[in-house]
């Protein structure tokens, strides 16, 4: 038999159901996995909670017992530390959020345990999700389980991808059967591009943000890491869905995403967005995206040119949006009301010293751009513009949905980077996210599919973008090229 740290999330609904094994065992083989001296050695969890997760466990095999089990019950996952759990620290792996334990429980992570769903733990990140690499972390950098045979002491460690760095590592790890994660330029989708992870971005307002941790409000969505599109569909068909306590969340329905796995692209005009074909492309990139084009029209797809011709001021355009509402929901962080606090002489003085104390390096770099953007004079000229163009870039998808049902692009730039690579040049490092950001800027879902592997043996994904709310032609459209690509190539680590 598999082992039970190998099942997809779809195949352990399936074991639960038909009682090969219980709730119980199936967390206790994920604990098990996550506490060996390797596992822990690749820092991939903030706090670790196995007393919650056997209680979760416990109670879900008594629902189904009585007959109630729910649509993930007994499923264990980690949960992004930019998720508010209640009564369990969260930090966003600031020093800042030190010992904050939230008095609530945020609206996605209430509708997974609502469903039965088993909390493992809390998981590592980019500071406030400011990275591509899960390396400005206020806790140790995320280490890649395709590292090496030990990640952990592998020569060269590499990242597993970020913002969402422990959600793909804990996921591809074998560690935890999905994980929850946010994407505010692609922190969902390159993590899982560069991990051999399915990650998908819904649209803006299809999940509730209470109580997840603002970074970029306007930009901000919640979404899952699994290990198959069938797994991500099942996790969206929970995670979504309209909430009062969220403002911006949109009251439509939310489809059967689970039944669209079914469907058939064929006559499914898919477009390739010319702009995509950036200078200096790796060409195994390239190689792959036509590669999964070709797969594509195989399943019955046209595939057709499409322009997209505002994509080059996307990532400059996301670093002016992106730093101006952090700088802003970052304000609150004063030390009067949460975490930590360092002594001044006086109230200003105490602001700066623990706001000095509390922010790593990306996040004060980003409140200063961000600061800087808005204020008197520049506005204008930065923010202003840069909310112009924002529109611009929104239109051209809106032109290209005409024409399309769905566009096919790379992921990330390459394969996952060393830890320590990129760090010290801020711009290398904005540029992992050229072929995400343009999405949050749009509103757009879009989802990262495993592909194949580089002549370095690590995995490449690409992803797919859809129109706003029609995630469901999007799991159409990944789980056919999931299909065709038999991607099942594994890291050096798994439990
Ligand atoms: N890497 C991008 C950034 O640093 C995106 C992060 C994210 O999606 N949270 O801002």
């Amino acid at each position: 038999m598999t082992k039970l740290t190998d099942l997809t999330i779809t195949e352990a609904v399936a074991g639960l159901a038909a009682k090969k094994f219980s709730a119980v065992e199936l967390t206790d083989a994920h604990l098990a996995a996550m506490e060996r001296p390797d596992a822990r050695g690749m820092n991939i969890f903030t706090l670790e909670t196995p007393d919650i997760a056997r209680a979760q466990a416990k109670q879900s095999d008594a629902r189904r017992a009585a007959g109630q089990a729910g649509d993930m019950d007994g499923i264990p996952l980690a949960i992004k530390d930019l998720y508010c759990t209640k009564g369990v620290r969260t930090t966003a792996a600031s020093r800042i959020l030190d010992n904050f334990v939230p008095t609530y429980e945020s609206t996605v992570t209430q509708k997974l345990f609502d469903a039965g769903a088993v909390m493992l733990g809390k998981v590592n990140m980019d500071e406030f999700a400011m990275g591509s690499g899960g390396v400005t972390s206020a806790f140790k950098p995320t280490i890649s389980p395709w590292s090496g045979p030990n990640p952990a002491a592998a020569a060269r460690h590499l990242v597993p991808g970020g913002s969402s760095s422990g959600s793909s590592a804990s996921v591809a790890a074998r560690l935890a059967m999905g994980a929850t994660g946010t994407d505010t330029g692609g922190s969902i989708r390159q993590p899982a591009s560069v991990t051999g992870t399915v990650g998908i971005k819904p649209t803006y307002g299809r999940c509730s943000r209470y109580g997840i941790i603002a970074f970029a409000s306007s930009l901000d969505q919640a979404g899952p890491i699994t290990r198959s599109v069938a797994d991500a569909a099942l996790m969206m068909r929970v995670m979504a869905g309209f909430d009062e306590k969220d403002s911006t969340s949109i009251d439509t329905p939310v489809p059967d995403y689970v039944a669209a796995l079914g469907g058939s692209v064929k006559g499914m005009k898919i477009g390739i967005p010319r702009e995509y074909r950036i200078d200096g492309i790796n060409p195994e990139t390239d190689a792959l995206w036509q590669k999964g084009a070709q797969m594509l029209r195989d399943a019955g797809a046209e595939i057709i040119d499409i322009t997209l011709p505002h994509t080059k001021y996307a990532l400059p355009v996301y670093y002016i949006i992106a730093p101006a509402e952090a700088s802003s929901n970052l304000a609150r962080y004063d030390g009067v009301r949460f975490g930590l606090r360092m002594p001044g002489e006086n109230l200003n003085d105490m602001y700066a010293a623990t706001r000095f104390a509390g922010f790593g390096k990306e996040v004060r770099r980003r409140i200063l751009i961000g600061t800087y953007v808005l204020s008197a004079g520049y506005y204008d000229a930065y923010y202003r513009k840069a909310q112009r163009v924002r529109r611009l870039i929104r239109n051209d998808f809106l032109d290209a949905f005409k024409q399309c049902d769905a566009i096919l692009t790379p992921a990330s730039p390459g394969t996952a980077f060393a830890i320590g690579e990129k760090q010290d040049d801020p711009l290398q490092m904005y540029l992992e996210d050229v072929f995400t950001v343009t999405l949050n800027l749009a509103g757009l879902p879009g989802i990262c599919v495993p592909v194949g592997v580089a002549q370095n043996g690590l995995p490449m994904g690409l992803q797919l973008i859809g129109r706003a709310f029609d995630e469901a032609t999007l799991f159409t459209a990944a789980a056919a090229l999931e299909k065709a690509a038999m991607f099942n190539a594994k890291p050096a680590f798994t439990a």
